[in-house]
């Protein structure tokens, strides 16, 4: 019986991709709505290896990123973070992932969370066809981005889901933190302080 007194058979189970360069409250926040929303039992933040649609970027080294991403759902009950992606060897597609996951919950219900940007390059993702049967997929609303014109999704197979806007992104945390402004608050104190730490972003 779930916390909000639904039956469910199966185990409901988040999971939660992104580079997290760094896990900022936008994740936490659309995590945690979809939690609530679709009766999860827990969502598993998967942080990438090599993230396709970044192959021309610098991105921050994966054990940083985990890390960063374990000190952000610590507190949280539902909130577990998985190795998956950064411990597969090349590019991380988003199919790899979920039958990496689905080896581990064989009987669980699966719930892919991705915002509203993502959704625009879903249909390029390798195996795109074969990932509806895998995961139901929940597209979160995020500020700045709008659902793409043009992109043709299969009908009944992306549900869409408006979560409280915090214009917060990845990109401006890392340029703030280059420039020595605060991120205080966009995303958690212990994100901050390991920022801080390790001297990333500068
Ligand atoms: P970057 O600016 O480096 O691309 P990002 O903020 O987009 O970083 P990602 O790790 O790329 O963060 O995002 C992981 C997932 O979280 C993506 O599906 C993205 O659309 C979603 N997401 C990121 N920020 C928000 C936000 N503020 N609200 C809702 N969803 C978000
Ligand atoms: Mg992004």
């Amino acid at each position: 019986r779930s916390a909000r007194g639904n039956w469910h058979n199966r185990l409901r189970i988040g999971i939660m991709g992104g580079t997290f360069d760094p896990i900022h409250n936008g994740h936490l926040v659309a995590a945690s709505e979809v939690s609530w929303v679709y009766d999860l039992d827990e969502v598993i933040f998967v942080p990438t290896g090599r993230p396709v649609f970044k192959l021309d970027k610098k991105v921050t080294n994966a054990e940083d990123r985990y890390l960063m991403t374990v000190i952000a759902t610590a507190s949280n009950p539902k909130f577990t973070v998985s190795r998956v992606d950064i411990d597969r060897p090349g590019i991380t597609y988003t199919i790899d992932t979920l039958r990496d996951i689905r080896v581990q919950y064989p009987d669980a219900e699966l719930f892919f969370i991705t915002g509203a940007d993502a959704v625009a390059e879903i249909m390029q993702w390798k195996d795109a066809d074969k990932m509806w049967d895998l995961a139901h997929f929940v597209a979160v609303t995020r500020p700045g981005y709008s659902s793409p014109d043009g992109v043709r999704l299969p009908a009944g197979k992306v549900d869409t889901l408006e979560i409280p806007a915090l214009a917060i992104s990845s990109t401006d945390v890392r340029r703030r933190a280059e420039h020595g402004e605060p991120v205080w608050y966009l995303v958690p104190d212990g994100v901050v302080q390991y920022i801080g730490k390790h001297g990333l972003y500068r």
